[in-house]
């Protein structure tokens, strides 16, 4: 029997069904020859190994993860695209009926609170940094703004 060039520790291209994508894996488990079990090295799921997706995902799926993973091949991800990204999710929290208050330097706001920048469009304060400072997530990532200001010290 040709002995098996892989072993547990060892990087595996694997089918991640979290991810949806064939991505790099650890080897966690080996049985005899074969790979039983794989950490994704992306989401750090342990799962059963696989080469691709199962009999649920259907040719087409499996052909655009070839591909994608050829794209995203090099582990690189943009600073505004996370930045975007993590907004993004955050904007999934805003119920339908949310009118963002727009915003306003003297004006308070509280963490968790949708507002409308003029600039910046909409966003969340993510923190109340000082008396009259925030940082606030927005689609180009998280700036700190002034709020609480009295109009007579502007
Ligand atoms: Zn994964």
């Amino acid at each position: 029997m040709a002995p098996l060039s892989l072993g547990p520790g060892d990087d595996v291209d694997a089918w991640c069904g979290k991810c949806l994508m064939v991505m790099n894996h650890r080897i966690i488990a080996v049985v005899g020859s074969q790979i039983k079990k794989v950490e994704c090295l992306t989401c750090h799921a342990i799962h059963a190994y696989k080469s691709e997706p199962g009999a649920k995902a259907t040719r087409e799926m499996s052909g655009r993860s070839v591909a994608d993973r050829g794209k995203n091949s090099v582990g690189r991800v943009p600073r505004t695209s996370r930045a975007e990204n993590e907004w993004s999710v955050i904007m999934t929290e805003m119920q339908p009926e949310t009118q963002p208050r727009s915003y306003n330097i003297t004006k308070s706001y509280m963490v968790a609170e949708f507002i409308e920048h003029p600039k910046f469009g909409v966003g969340r304060v993510m923190e109340i940094t000082g008396a009259e400072k925030m940082v606030v997530i927005f689609k180009d990532g998280r700036k700190t703004l002034l709020c609480n200001r009295v109009a007579a010290t502007i």
